[in-house]
């Protein structure tokens, strides 16, 4: 019995990814030790967000860093930051911005709901939100029309949420920044790739800690120097009801400690994604494959195309009965409406990959 299932909680097996929705990621055990070791004393708050800061700056090749409670309080400390820069009258004036340069630009297809709104939490880092284009088509001259010397940043969201098709890409809104002296802010809250935003010369890049990184809820803001220092400041100001604890912080470093390492934990997490792709081999009316990530990322998962006719079943009651069993069982089920779900390996603990096996093959009345 899990500590969860202690208070009457249901058993979840996450096979959809990294989602808010079931608790972010379970930690390795390495870092839930060092949580636990953290709780249990006392450190200088100040010393410890400066030494996160160099270690997230050394892992992601970032002039400086910023722990922050999540890539959401990311989006909110950044923005203030830019807004009020080291100001303490005006740290401690945000969300309330009148008068100043506060407007965030972004692509109208980058407006979106990750479980909360990105616009609303450019808004209570004080930023007024200037939307560009339409959601399936932005040019350069929607945002060079857009600018002006109200203009604070320009804001990128890298997110498979994010419309696919029609907006100007990461590099080609760096250019545009650096072409205008407009600081560009990236929200790559769930990407794998941690030091390919700063390489390409963004200002400052915000991620997740809970997500792709697989730390406890936290997350962090990279990039230069002076922006960052503006960063930390925030902290007397919006930022104090995003405050970050020291747990969370050094559940963070060890993460990223150990992020680079993950090597073999990709091999297996492949080995274990073929092994249910070959439990459904030679099955009439299901496909099984192995699929990259749809954002592109290197993630690799199991998929299931059904043939509802077939089976007699369709894909929304296969789903609908994992979740209800016990244990519950979520799958990702984006395309659904295809006959299509799939099973991401990453956040399998040791043996659940053969509980969904047999729990979808006792659904389907197949041996
Ligand atoms: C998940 C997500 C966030 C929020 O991240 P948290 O760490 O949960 O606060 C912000 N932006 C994008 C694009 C996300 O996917």
């Amino acid at each position: 019995m899990n500590i969860y299932q202690k208070y009457g909680l249901k058993q979840i097996i996450n096979a959809s990814g990294k989602m808010t929705a079931l608790g972010g990621s379970a930690l390795n055990s390495m870092v839930a030790r060092a949580m636990f070791e953290a709780a249990q004393d006392y450190v200088d708050m100040q010393e410890l967000t400066i030494k996160a800061g160099k270690i997230i700056a050394e892992m992601t090749t970032a002039e400086d860093g910023c722990p922050t409670v999540g890539a959401a309080a990311g989006i909110a400390i950044s923005t203030a930051a830019l807004i009020a820069g080291k100001n303490l009258t005006l740290i401690e004036r945000l969300p309330y911005s009148e008068g100043l340069s506060n407007e965030i630009i972004i692509q109208k297809g980058h407006l979106i709901n990750f479980g909360a709104s990105i616009a609303q939490m450019i808004r209570l880092g004080g930023g007024r939100v200037v939307e560009v284009g339409q959601v399936n088509h932005v040019k350069k001259d929607h945002i060079l029309e857009s600018i002006s010397e109200k203009t604070a940043a320009i804001f990128y969201v890298k997110s498979h949420h994010a419309a696919k098709k029609g907006m100007l890409s990461t590099s080609e809104i760096i250019e545009i920044g650096r072409e205008k002296n407009i600081p560009v802010i990236i929200d790559a809250a769930a990407e794998e790739d941690i030091k390919k935003y700063i390489q390409n010369g963004a200002n400052l890049v915000i991620y997740s800690g809970g997500k792709a990184i697989g730390g406890p809820t936290s997350g962090f803001i990279c990039g230069e120097k002076e922006l960052v220092e503006a960063c930390r400041l925030q902290y007397l100001g919006v930022g104090r009801a995003m405050k970050v604890g020291k747990e969370q912080i050094m559940g963070l470093i060890a993460a990223l400690e150990i992020y680079y390492d993950r090597v073999e934990t990709k091999q297996e997490e492949l080995q274990k994604a073929k092994w249910i792709v070959e439990q459904f081999k030679n099955i009439q009316g299901i496909t099984a494959s192995i699929i990259q990530d749809e954002a592109g990322r290197e993630i690799y998962r199991a998929q299931l195309k059904f043939d509802e006719k077939k089976l007699k079943i369709s894909t929304d009651e296969i789903i609908n009965k994992l979740e209800r069993g016990e244990p519950s069982i979520f799958i990702r089920n984006y395309y659904a409406n295809l006959g299509i779900i799939s099973i991401d390996p990453r956040t399998l603990l040791s043996g659940q990959e053969k509980i969904i096996v047999n729990r979808i093959k006792e659904i389907l009345n197949i041996q």
